[in-house]
């Protein structure tokens, strides 16, 4: 070994020295011994690693001590943490996939719970005695709130396309719109997924313009379906054109074949009422012919991730018996967090104010206005001249890949914790407790406080004081 190389390593200290070290003490007795010496052990060999791939020249002489244990108490005070852990998101996306896209209406938590904590009628008829479906509990809700003839509900949406392509058309054609070939995050792309399911994907038209005429022209005795896909997370904008989707069921029922709509985000209110983009309702997809559509349960419709496909009794059954149903079925607290959604549904103006993600989306600034006032007071009050924080208007997104145009406006905070440059400053927000992912924009640090709820402004404020602070992470309380 290069002997610059060696004579650095020979500088770190031994695993069992840190672990008692006075500077760690209080990070280690958090954590289960074995746990702790883990992740010394990572930020160890992380420091060798980065000397070994340093060009020699740029080798430092020596070890930097401070570096080494900010290092070491950051992995520590991670190791103490669930890995999958409570963030806020000021970021004003609302429907964030990184961070978990929707949040459950306070009905959906108590109804997981119990059912989480108690035996529960899952796969058991109580009138009969017997063996029941965990396929039934959610589909006389999904006819009465979108008029469908049937329902299956699955671990997700892409579960839910990959189905029905493999039920409806294995070894025969699905033909679709090049304009609609979309890829959404998560590495869902229709073509692969079509390629899984069996299906012989057949492109019409061109990326901007698709006419009923290229869906005709290319129906031949292999073509099962023809498959609209609502190109959700982006939008093209200028010289276009799609078939409309009773157009294409016209068309279909002419030649015998099957309308399948992947709707991406499951809207099942008229969201033009409240001031918005209008966003296809599945109820109205239903109306208009589909022979059967998909969409994701968490979303706009704001529920637990799930995959739904709602459609003609004999084309649902078909999907259900599908062995592939079993190996894409939800899990009981899924179906217990849909379910009690779906329920606060029935009451429109119930669902608007009781589901996050539609509250979120539907506060008036106003009232994100009003929130930001107080916060900035209190950031103002508690550490005055430490900081520096402003209101900002802001646009905040529904995000998810529903209404992609369109922008909600918000309000945000800037804020300055000097000596902190602002991507510092954001870089250390996602170490508090719990972190706080922020939005940088144009050179400024902004909290935007559409997508932060009321209940979380205690935790905010106490995560921006572990930065002002500049201490130690935080002690922890509750
Ligand atoms: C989001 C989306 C999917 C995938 O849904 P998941 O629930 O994330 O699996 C499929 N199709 C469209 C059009 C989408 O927007």
């Amino acid at each position: 070994m290069d002997p610059a190389l060696s004579q650095l390593f020979r500088q770190l200290p031994a695993v069992d020295e840190l672990l008692r070290h006075p500077r760690l003490q209080s990070w280690v007795d958090r954590l289960p011994r074995p746990w702790a010496a883990a992740a010394v052990r990572r930020v160890l060999e992380e420091q060798r690693q980065s000397w070994r791939s340093c060009p020699p020249g740029d080798l430092p002489s020596q070890l930097d001590e401070a570096a080494l244990f900010q290092a070491l108490q950051l992995a520590l005070d991670q190791a103490a943490q669930p890995a999958i852990r409570q963030v806020i998101n000021a970021t004003g996306v609302i429907i964030h996939t990184n961070l978990g896209r929707s949040l459950l209406a306070v009905e959906a938590l108590e109804q997981i719970l119990e059912v989480a904590a108690h035996y529960s009628t899952l796969e058991y008829d109580l009138v009969k005695g017997e063996r029941g479906s965990r396929h039934d509990h959610l589909e006389g809700l999904l006819k009465e709130l979108t008029g469908c003839e049937a329902a299956l509900v699955v671990n997700n949406n892409a579960g839910a396309v990959l189905l029905a392509l493999n039920t409806l058309a294995q070894d025969r054609e699905v033909i679709i719109s090049r304009g609609q070939l979309i890829e959404i995050g998560g590495s869902f792309r229709m073509p692969e997924i079509m390629a899984a399911s069996g299906a012989i994907m057949r492109e019409v038209g061109t990326t901007n313009k698709t006419h009923l005429r290229d869906y005709e022209n290319a129906i031949t005795s292999e073509t099962a379906a023809l498959l609209k896909v609502h190109p959700s997370n982006f939008r093209i904008m200028g010289f276009t054109s799609e078939v409309a989707l009773p157009d294409l069921v016209a068309l279909a029922r002419r030649y015998s074949l099957l309308t399948l709509e992947d709707l991406g985000s499951g809207c099942l209110v008229d969201l033009s009422r409240y001031g918005l983009e209008r966003e296809p309702t599945v109820q109205e997809t239903l109306a208009a012919g589909a022979d059967l559509v998909t969409f994701s349960g968490d979303k706009l419709l704001g529920g637990p991730q799930a995959g739904f496909a709602l459609g003609s009794k004999e084309v649902v059954a078909g999907l259900r018996q599908n062995p592939l149903t079993r190996a894409l079925r939800p899990d009981k607290l899924t179906l217990a967090g849909m379910e009690a959604t779906l329920r606060l549904y029935l009451e429109e103006p119930l669902a608007m104010v009781a589901i996050p993600t539609l509250e979120m989306i539907t506060r008036p600034l106003a009232e994100v206005e009003r929130q930001a006032r107080n916060l900035a007071r209190t950031l103002k009050r508690r550490w005055g001249a430490r900081i520096k924080v402003e209101i900002r208007p802001s646009e905040a997104r529904v995000g998810g890949g529903s209404l992609p145009g369109a922008v909600l406006p918000s309000r945000a905070l800037a804020l300055e914790i000097p000596p902190l440059a602002p991507h510092e400053l954001e870089a250390r927000l996602r170490q508090t407790h719990p972190p706080v992912i922020a939005r940088l924009e144009h050179g400024s640090l902004l909290l935007d406080l559409r997508t932060v709820q009321t209940d979380e402004h205690p935790a905010l404020l106490a995560a921006l004081g572990e930065v002002i602070d500049l201490g130690a992470p935080a002690s922890r309380e509750g």
